[in-house]
C-alpha cells in the first residue's frame, strides 16, 4: 500500500538478531509485514517492553512476502503475517499459510464481522474507500453516496486509479453482494464514463490530481487523505486544504470498508509468541498507536476514531460484506475488464 523499494526491508528491533534465528526455544516472535515498518516499530518497542519478547520484522511488499511464504513452506520462519485488504487475508488462508487461533481475548475486542468465521484472520483496523472533492467547485451534499457519482454531470470530472487494484474491487465486490450484478453492472459502466482521464498512479495521486483541478471528485482510501494532512511536503499539506472528503452513505449499509488484519502462519515454531503478539495488537494501547499513526480507525469497539478522523463526519460502516468479499472478485473483475476501469 505504500511506495516501498523492490527489496524486503530488514529490521530487528530491539536486541542484535541477524540473521532470524527460527529455533522455537528462543523467546521471539517473526513477523512478516506488508506493511509500512515505520507504522510497527513503535508497537514492536511496546510489545517487547511488556513481554521482554523479541520481534524480528521482515516487511516488503505484499505479492512478494506472500511467494515468499508459499515457496519456504514449513521451512518458513515466518510466525505472524500483517497485511492489508480481507482479500489478500483470505487468499492465505485458501493457500493454506495460515492457521487459526483460538483466543477468546480476540473474540472480545474484534466484532464478529471484522474476523474471519472459522479463526483463521483478524482485523485490526478500518479504512474506508470515500469519496473526495474540490472545496472551491462542490458541496458535499452533491455526492453523499456512491450512486451520485453516476451523475452524467459529472462526466469527465473524475478521478480514480485503475479498477483492478484489489482496493477497487473489493469496493465493487462489496456492490455485488449489497446490491446485486446489474446494480454494480450499471455502476461500473457510468462511472467509467464519467472518469476525467484513463486511470493513472495511486490513490494519493488521485487526491493532489483533484487539488490541481483536473478532476472534481475522486474515490480513494481514507487514511492516504490523513497522510496529506501531516506530510512532510508542503503542496501534499495544500492538497489536504484543497480537497475535502465524504463518508458515503448508502442507504442504510454505509460507507464500503476494509481492514488491516493479521494471522499466525502454518509454519509458526513460535506460536505461543505469535498470538500474544497478534492479541497485543488488539488492546487498546495498540490499537490507538496502530490506528491513530497509520490515519485508520481502530478496531476494538470500545475505542473512538483519532480527532482528525471524527472531524470527517460520522462513520457508518458497512462492517458486514467483509467476509463476503472474495467470493465477488472474479465477477468484480469481470466487470472492470468489460468496462475498461
Ligand atoms: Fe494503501
Amino acid at each position: 500500500m505504500i511506495k516501498k523499494s523492490h527489496f524486503l526491508t530488514f529490521i530487528t528491533v530491539g536486541v542484535w538478531l541477524l540473521p532470524i534465528d527460527s529455533s522455537a526455544n528462543e523467546n521471539v516472535v517473526n513477523v512478516y509485514s506488508f506493511r509500512q515498518a515505520e507504522l510497527i516499530t513503535p508497537l514492536i518497542n511496546e510489545f517487547t517492553k511488556q513481554t521482554a519478547i523479541k520481534v524480528n520484522l521482515v516487511s516488503g511488499k505484499a505479492d512478494k512476502l506472500m511467494q515468499r511464504l508459499i515457496d519456504d513452506g514449513d521451512n518458513s520462519f515466518a510466525d505472524v503475517l500483517l497485511t492489508v485488504d480481507v482479500a489478500r487475508l483470505e487468499k492465505a488462508k485458501q493457500l493454506n499459510l495460515i492457521k487459526p487461533i483460538n483466543s477468546a481475548l480476540l473474540h472480545t475486542n474484534i466484532p464478529e464481522n471484522l474476523r474471519d468465521d472459522e479463526n483463521f484472520w483478524f482485523g485490526l483496523s478500518v479504512r474506508v474507500r470515500a469519496i473526495f472533492y474540490a472545496k472551491d467547485k462542490i458541496s458535499p451534499d452533491q455526492i453523499p453516496t456512491y450512486e451520485s457519482l453516476l451523475n452524467s454531470r459529472w462526466q469527465g470530472k473524475i478521478c480514480s486509479r485503475k479498477g483492478n487494484h484489489m482496493y477497487n474491487l473489493s469496493m465493487l465486490a462489496s456492490f455485488i453482494y449489497r446490491y446485486g450484478t446489474s446494480w454494480s453492472e450499471n455502476w461500473v459502466k457510468k462511472f467509467s464514463n464519467n472518469l476525467a482521464m484513463r486511470p493513472n498512479g495511486g490513490d494519493r495521486e488521485q487526491l493532489r490530481k483533484v487539488a490541481r483541478g483536473e478532476c472534481d471528485v475522486a474515490i480513494a482510501n481514507s487514511y492516504y487523505y490523513g497522510m496529506l494532512s501531516a506530510s512532510a511536503s508542503q503542496s501534499d499539506r495544500e492538497v489536504y486544504q484543497k480537497v475535502g472528503i465524504v463518508l458515503p452513505k448508502n442507504n442504510d449499509i454505509g460507507s464500503h470498508i476494509n481492514i488491516s488484519g493479521a494471522a499466525l502462519t502454518s509454519a509458526s515454531k513460535n506460536k505461543v509468541n505469535a498470538i500474544k503478539f497478534i492479541e497485543f495488537l488488539t488492546t487498546k494501547k495498540a490499537q490507538k498507536i496502530y490506528a491513530n499513526n497509520n490515519y485508520e480507525y481502530p478496531i476494538h469497539p470500545d475505542m473512538e476514531a483519532s480527532k482528525l478522523l471524527k472531524s470527517w463526519g460520522k462513520l457508518t460502516a458497512d462492517t458486514g460484506s467483509i467476509r463476503q468479499l472474495t467470493k465477488y472478485h472474479p465477477q468484480a473483475r469481470e466487470m472492470v475488464k468489460r468496462y475498461s476501469w
